[in-house]
């Protein structure tokens, strides 16, 4: 088989990429590990910066993310048996965020590009990549028991944390950075109707607790966990007996319901430099991973394939090759401002196993700070809604 962009990977960053190549006139096959069933249940991140929205709207398939996506105006920062909320619009000069599950962009994603005679392959599992540094790379893949090739004039890398794109990359050609924090996310997805309106974020003895939601019916919390805690230990009467101590604030109430998913994910930081070597480009996780505390994952994926996009469409319409040499070099700028957020938001709200009462005043005093002066409040609130330049 023969395209002009061969895409690994039908995650949000796959996807959107091949949409946007559709709007541009140049084709583009998705190959896919998962099936379709797998991929549009798949929950995930829920908060879309203002740009990406945009974004998706501009190009057609923000239609049901404007209808049932919940606009959000502001977060509330919790901590010291008191909420302070963090007021975007007033910040930011009008911007906002919206909550919508990763998994419904890629039920509009996979419909638009299907609906567009798009072709993605489901079920059909890259197996390796080659001649990236050639004008013809070739990915590799078997689906069932057929072993096909897609050769093709780019390779983008979509392929998540655990792919086989980032392995075509010669080592010597590559550094990695990484971070381990020292606990885990157990997060729950609840048939219970929010608390509150807006995200709040609470600071806590017992550990950090996150309230969001992905519909008005339904509920997305979590709650810090040891790094080596596995869901045995949680069932549900102890998730929410902790979310309730955590989230505990006078004349409020935590709504509670039937769990119906729950999970426990590794808070770490990791970004390869470059992401792009030879005709492979790589974009979204493949590239990097941020802990989940700045909702930046989603929204990296979309920034990255948007600058890809440009670059492609530069190059088949005017043979430019300059957007293509700079790839890397734009994405990672954002990348590390979002890194740097993720971990400053990840410090500030954490409890460190080792820490000592100092370094919690020093968490404490960084809270108020936050919440108590409006350049530091207009930090968190222009990182958070998404910089429109980096
Ligand atoms: C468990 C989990 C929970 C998360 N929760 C949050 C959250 O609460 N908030 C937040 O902001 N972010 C969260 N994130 C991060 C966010 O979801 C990601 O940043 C986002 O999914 C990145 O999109 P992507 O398209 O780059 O990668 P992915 O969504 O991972 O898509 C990669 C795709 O490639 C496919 N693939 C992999 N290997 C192959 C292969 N060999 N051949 C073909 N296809 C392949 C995969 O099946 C997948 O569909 C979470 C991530 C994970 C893993």
């Amino acid at each position: 088989m023969r395209t002009q962009v061969g895409i690994v990977g039908a995650g949000p960053a796959g996807l959107l990429l091949s949409h946007l190549l559709h709007l541009e006139g140049i084709e583009s096959v998705v190959v896919e590990t998962r099936s379709r069933e797998y991929v549009e249940h798949r929950v995930r991140a829920g908060v879309l910066e203002h740009g990406p929205v945009e974004l998706l709207k501009q190009a057609g398939v923000g239609a049901r993310l404007v209808r049932e996506g919940l606009q959000h105006h502001g977060i509330e920062l919790r901590f010291g048996g008191r909420g302070h909320r963090i007021d975007f619009p007033s910040l930011t000069g009008g911007r906002s965020i919206t909550v919508y599950g990763q998994q419904e962009v890629v039920k509009d994603l996979i419909r638009a590009r299907l609906a567009a005679d798009g072709r993605i392959l489901f079920e059909a599992g890259a197996l390796g990549v080659d001649g990236v540094d050639s004008s013809a790379p070739l990915v590799r893949y078997r689906q069932g028991d057929h072993e096909g090739e897609l050769s093709c004039d780019f390779v983008a890398g979509c392929d998540g944390s655990h792919g086989i794109c980032r392995g075509a990359i010669p080592a010597g050609a590559l550094t990695v950075y990484e971070k381990e924090y020292p606990f885990a996310w157990l997060g729950i997805l609840a048939a219970a109707s929010p608390s509150t309106e807006e995200l709040i974020y609470a600071y806590h003895e017992r550990g950090f607790a996150l309230h969001s939601m992905r519909s008005p019916q339904i509920g997305r919390l979590y709650v810090q966990v040891r790094p080596d805690e596995t869901l045995d230990g949680w069932p549900d009467e102890r998730i929410w007996s902790e979310l309730q101590a955590r989230l505990a604030l006078e004349g409020w109430s935590l709504t509670e319901g039937p769990i119906l998913e729950k999970g426990i994910t590794a808070m770490r930081s990791s970004v390869v430099e470059p992401i792009q070597y030879g005709r492979l480009f790589l974009a979204g996780d493949a590239a990097h991973i941020v802990p989940a505390t700045g909702a930046k994952g989603l929204n990296l994926a979309v920034a990255d394939v948007r600058v890809l996009a440009e670059a492609l469409a530069a190059w088949y319409r005017h043979g430019r090759t300059d957007l293509l040499e700079r790839y890397s070099a734009t994405c990672l700028r954002r990348v590390w401002r979002a890194e740097h957020f993720s971990w400053w938001m990840t410090s500030m709200l954490h409890r460190f196993e080792g820490d000592g009462a100092f370094e919690q005043r020093l968490q404490l005093a960084q809270l108020r700070y936050v919440c108590g002066s409006r350049a530091a409040a207009t930090t968190l609130a222009e990182n958070y809604v998404g910089l429109e330049s980096v």
